[in-house]
Formats: C-alpha cells, sequence, structure tokens
C-alpha cells in the first residue's frame, strides 16, 4: 500500500479540480492512499494541516469546477534547498514517496529538482537530526509524475494541456458577445488574449471566430505589416463584413522584439482606416468557469495515468510527464518536455523565430 499525494501549483487552470479527483479515487480503487497538498509547493514546505489524507467522498463534484480546489501558489521558498528540505522532510513525516503535481513547466521543473535531489536530501535530515536512520530508510526513492495544467497551451510534446480548451471555449463566446455588438455598430474590436510565450489560444480563438488577423509571439509579423493589416480587412470589408476583430495575443511582438500592443493595433485601424475602435482585454475571465468536457476528459484519463505511472514505477527510468498525443494518454520524459518548452522562449528571445515554432510542434523522439 503506497501513499500517493498531488497538488496543484503555477497558474491554475479549469480542470485542475478533476486531476486531483481523478487521482485521489484511482489510488484509493487500486489499493492505496490518497494525500493533497494545499497551496502549491507552500503546503510541501509548511506542511501541517496543507497536507491531508482524502478519502473518497472528499473530491465529490470537483470534476466540473474551475480553477483548484486545493489552492494554488507561487512558493519562493521551494526554489532554496532549505525549502525542499523542509518539503521532503514533510513527505516522510506523512509516509508519502509518490508525488504528482499538476502545474506548468516551473512547477514541473521544481518537482524533477526535488526528485533529483533524493535521497541526499534525507542523507542531510539525518545529519541535522531532523529525522533518524530508521525514518528514512523506507523512502529511499521518491517517485514524481506530472500532469500539465496551464490555460496557454504552451507544453511541448504534448497536443493539450488540462485547461487550454476550457479557455479558449470562454474566449470564442466572449468573441462571439464582441460580435454582436461590433456588427450593430459597425466597429472594430482589438481583442487581447492570454498566452504569455504560446499565441495557441490567439491563433484557435482566431480561427474559431473568423478573426481578421492575429499576432502571435512564435511568428512575429514582417515589416510593413501595418499596411498588410489594413489592407485585408479594407478587402473583408468592401465584401459587406460589417464588423473587424483583430487578435493580439499577450506575448505579441514584432521581429525586433518589441511588444504589439492591442492599443498600437488600435491606433492604425483608426489612423489608417477611420474604423470606430475598441480595446477589449479579456483578462483573468479566460481562466474562470467551468472545465469543457474536452478538460473534465482529459484530466480525468490523465489523472489515472499519473497514479498508473507512480505504481509502476521502475528505478532508473526518468520521471513522466503525463501527455495526448494524438488523441491517446501517453508518458514522455518530463525533463526533456519542460526542456524543449524553456527553447520555444529562449528561440523567441533569439530572434529564431523557425527554431520557436519547431519546438512549439516538436515531439520527443524517445
Ligand atoms: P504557469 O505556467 O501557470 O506559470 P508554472 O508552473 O510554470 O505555471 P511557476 O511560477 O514558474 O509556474 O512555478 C510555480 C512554482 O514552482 C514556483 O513558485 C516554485 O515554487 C516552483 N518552481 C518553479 N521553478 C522552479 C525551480 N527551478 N526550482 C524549484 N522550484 C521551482
Amino acid at each position: 500500500k503506497r501513499k500517493i499525494a498531488v497538488m496543484t501549483s503555477g497558474g491554475d487552470s479549469p480542470g485542475m479540480s478533476g486531476a486531483v479527483r481523478a487521482v485521489v479515487r484511482s489510488a484509493i480503487a487500486m489499493g492505496h492512499e490518497a494525500y493533497c497538498i494545499y497551496e502549491g509547493y507552500e503546503g510541501l514546505v509548511q506542511g501541517g494541516d496543507l497536507i491531508k489524507k482524502m478519502d473518497w467522498e472528499d473530491v465529490r463534484g470537483w470534476l466540473s469546477e474551475g480553477g483548484t480546489l486545493i489552492g494554488t501558489a507561487r512558493c519562493a521558498a521551494f526554489r532554496e534547498r532549505p525549502g525542499r528540505l523542509a518539503a521532503a522532510r514533510n513527505l516522510i513525516v506523512n509516509g508519502i514517496n509518490g508525488l504528482i503535481v499538476c502545474g506548468g513547466d516551473g512547477s514541473l521543473t521544481g518537482a524533477d529538482l526535488f526528485r533529483s535531489e533524493w535521497p541526499g536530501l534525507l542523507e542531510e535530515l539525518v545529519e541535522r537530526e531532523e529525522l533518524t536512520k530508521e525514518q528514512i530508510e523506507p523512502f529511499q526513492t521518491l517517485n514524481i509524475a506530472g500532469l500539465v495544467g496551464s490555460i496557454d497551451n504552451d507544453m511541448s510534446c504534448t497536443d493539450a494541456t488540462i485547461g487550454a480548451y476550457s479557455s479558449l471555449a470562454r474566449i470564442c463566446q466572449a468573441v462571439d458577445y464582441i460580435d454582436a455588438t461590433a456588427a450593430s455598430h459597425q466597429r472594430a474590436f482589438v481583442i487581447e488574449v492570454m498566452g504569455r510565450h504560446c499565441g495557441w489560444l490567439a491563433v484557435m480563438s482566431g480561427v474559431s471566430t473568423g478573426a481578421d488577423y492575429i499576432f502571435i509571439p512564435e511568428k512575429p509579423p514582417g515589416e510593413g505589416w501595418e499596411k498588410q493589416m489594413c489592407d485585408i480587412i479594407a478587402r473583408h470589408r468592401k465584401l459587406g463584413k460589417r464588423k473587424t476583430i483583430v487578435i493580439v495575443a499577450e506575448g505579441a511582438i514584432d521581429r525586433d522584439l518589441k511588444p504589439i500592443t492591442s492599443e498600437y493595433v488600435k491606433k492604425v485601424l483608426v489612423d489608417e482606416l477611420k474604423l470606430d475602435t475598441r480595446v477589449t482585454c479579456l483578462g483573468h475571465v479566460q481562466r474562470g468557469g467551468t472545465a469543457v468536457a474536452y478538460d473534465r476528459m482529459l484530466a480525468t484519463l490523465q489523472g489515472v495515468e499519473a497514479v498508473r505511472a507512480i505504481v509502476n514505477a521502475k528505478t532508473g527510468r526518468p520521471s513522466p510527464m503525463i501527455a495526448i498525443t494524438e488523441n491517446k494518454i501517453t508518458r514522455k520524459p518530463l525533463v526533456e518536455a519542460v526542456r524543449m518548452t524553456k527553447g520555444v522562449a529562449e528561440a523567441i528571445k533569439n530572434k529564431d523565430f523557425d527554431q520557436a515554432m519547431k519546438l512549439r510542434d516538436a515531439e520527443f523522439d524517445e
């Protein structure tokens, strides 16, 4: 019988609670004990009441919920070794040796670092007389598994992150609302969406709403884009379109890495096309609300797979990140997936946009 803990970390996303439910219930169904670590790594570092044993009914009704019902946080202490020592101690005290982390690339990096420092952390705790040799004896390995929870869909090696499709649905709904008022007044709207270094939400919402023009970080427009955008929009208007929708990802940049702001796009539309233009920044509405069916399904199937990965873990194998590849739940090496994801941001910073796109689409080949 193993004790398996689950936590959510980094930015919240719809479906995280569904993933927690799936982990708790599948752990119990497989004959193990399930624990939740509240408030992300903060709970791991602080321990006490923030680490709770969960029963089947404790997660009842969690499948559809937005956000995360066990809380999330950014935790500076876990980035430092003393924080991770405290975290290791709290796991041992609770008898936990399997940890499932649902979060973004930062959270998964932290999880793998923690695992790689094991059992050194335990030996140090014995030296400091915080734990005894007998206490650490049964905990020589820590198994971890990563679930990717993020609305941005910014992780390499997986087709979808938990929460991305809920956010996409919410954005589309908001653009549909805006469409009606835009068409009534023949207005233009510049709509800013989330995604940081990732243009997935912008591209997919643009495709799904028939936007006139889209700005994303991985593929900045070339010089003279203002004229190209205006020509396209003018053509659409000539064809009888009564509204204009431009979607700007929050991380949109030009080829010199200068941010392309919604306000600047608005100014171009007003100055060049004399369009009555408004800016709508969708903000945190994109993260709220219940999880769409796809995210409930993804969270459930991946949560079960994460527990299986912990239970069947073999020593010496790299920690897995639970992914979805062409509609199949898969396991990918967590470190490689995180490395490729960080590579995208790095490539953008180096103005190597082809490489950014390549890494974004890349699959790790085992
Ligand atoms: P999102 O994509 O929503 O921002 P994220 O998981 O990438 O999610 P971060 O803020 O980068 O969010 O990381 C969440 C937490 O994970 C941090 O507050 C920190 O506690 C831990 N963490 C991140 N990077 C590291 C690291 N290199 N070493 C140890 N811990 C880390």
